[in-house]
């Protein structure tokens, strides 16, 4: 499953591992290209964060 490599993310700011709270699907409305999308977020410090993979990158 090539999600995989995006499940653990270190907060950049305590350290902590930080838990995925969703995932779902964006797309750049300048070219249409979709991307996978992963919510991080930090329990500890309450720190956002996401990446966004696009669709075709295998
Ligand atoms: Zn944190």
């Amino acid at each position: 499953m090539r999600y995989n490599i995006i499940e653990e993310m270190k907060c950049p700011i305590c350290g902590q591992e930080m838990k995925v709270e969703r995932k779902d699907v964006s797309s750049d409305s300048r070219n249409g290209k979709k991307y996978d999308r992963t919510v991080f977020h930090c329990e500890k410090c309450d720190t956002w964060g996401n990446i966004e993979v696009p669709k075709d990158a295998s």
